[in-house]
C-alpha cells in the first residue's frame, strides 16, 4: 500500500521517517497525480490556513475533496486535523476544511499562554502505555458527531479521534519517536 504524506507545507519528513520505520512506502503529494498516485493520505501539521491556500493554488482542492468523499483513508495531525474537520472555529472566513471527520475543531485552542506543550496520553485501543504527544498552537475539538469515537482527551477536551477510516489528532505524534499511531492508522487503512 503506498501512503500519501500532503508535502505543502509543515512537518511532513518526521511522518515519512515514521511511516518508512514501519515498512511503508510513502510519497509526497504536492499534486493531483501524486495524489492519484496513493491508497491513503496523511496531513502533517504545519498552518492550516496556508495549507488551505496551496492546496488551491496548486489545483490539489478539489481532487482531494474527491477522494475523501471517496472514503480514502486519512491521519490528519494538528493542522491536518484542521483540514479534514467539518467545522472550524477561530478560523479564516476562506479556510477550506474538508468534512472528513464529523468534528468541530478551534484553531489555537489551548490559548496563547501555552503555545507549546507536552503530556502523556492515555490513548484508548493503544497497547504499551500512555503515548508522549506534542502539542504545538494545538486546535482541540468542540464538538465530536454521534459517529466519532473520541481516543484521547486533555482537560476534558478531545485531542485523538476517528470516525471509520480517518484518524486525527491534535498533537504531533511525529514528533515524539513513538510510532504506534502512524501503525495504528496503516492498519486502519488496511481494513
Ligand atoms: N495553529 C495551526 C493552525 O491553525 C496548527 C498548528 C500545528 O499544526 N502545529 O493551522
Amino acid at each position: 500500500m503506498k501512503i500519501g504524506v500532503l508535502a505543502l507545507q509543515g512537518a511532513v519528513e518526521p511522518h515519512v521517517v515514521a511511516l518508512r520505520a514501519l515498512g511503508a512506502t510513502t510519497v509526497a503529494v504536492r499534486n493531483p497525480t501524486e495524489l492519484a498516485l496513493v491508497e491513503a493520505l496523511v496531513l502533517p501539521g504545519g498552518e492550516s490556513t496556508t495549507m488551505a491556500k496551496l492546496l488551491r493554488l496548486n489545483e490539489l482542492e478539489e481532487a482531494l475533496a474527491e477522494r475523501l468523499a471517496g472514503g480514502m483513508p486519512a491521519f490528519g495531525t494538528c493542522a491536518g486535523m484542521i483540514l479534514l474537520a467539518s467545522g472550524v472555529l477561530d478560523g479564516r472566513a476562506d479556510q477550506r476544511s474538508f468534512s472528513a471527520i464529523d468534528i468541530d475543531v478551534r484553531r489555537n485552542a489551548f490559548g496563547r499562554q501555552v503555545d507549546s506543550f507536552e503530556a502523556d496520553l492515555d490513548v484508548t485501543g493503544l497497547a504499551g502505555g500512555p503515548l508522549h504527544a506534542v502539542f504545538i498552537r494545538a486546535p482541540f475539538v468542540e464538538r465530536a458527531g454521534a459517529d466519532v469515537e473520541v481516543l484521547a482527551t486533555v482537560g476534558g477536551h478531545p485531542v485523538c479521534c476517528r470516525q471509520g477510516r480517518v484518524l486525527v489528532t491534535s498533537f504531533h505524534p511525529e514528533l515524539s519517536g513513538d510510532v504506534r499511531l502512524h501503525q495504528h492508522f496503516l492498519e486502519l487503512a488496511a481494513t
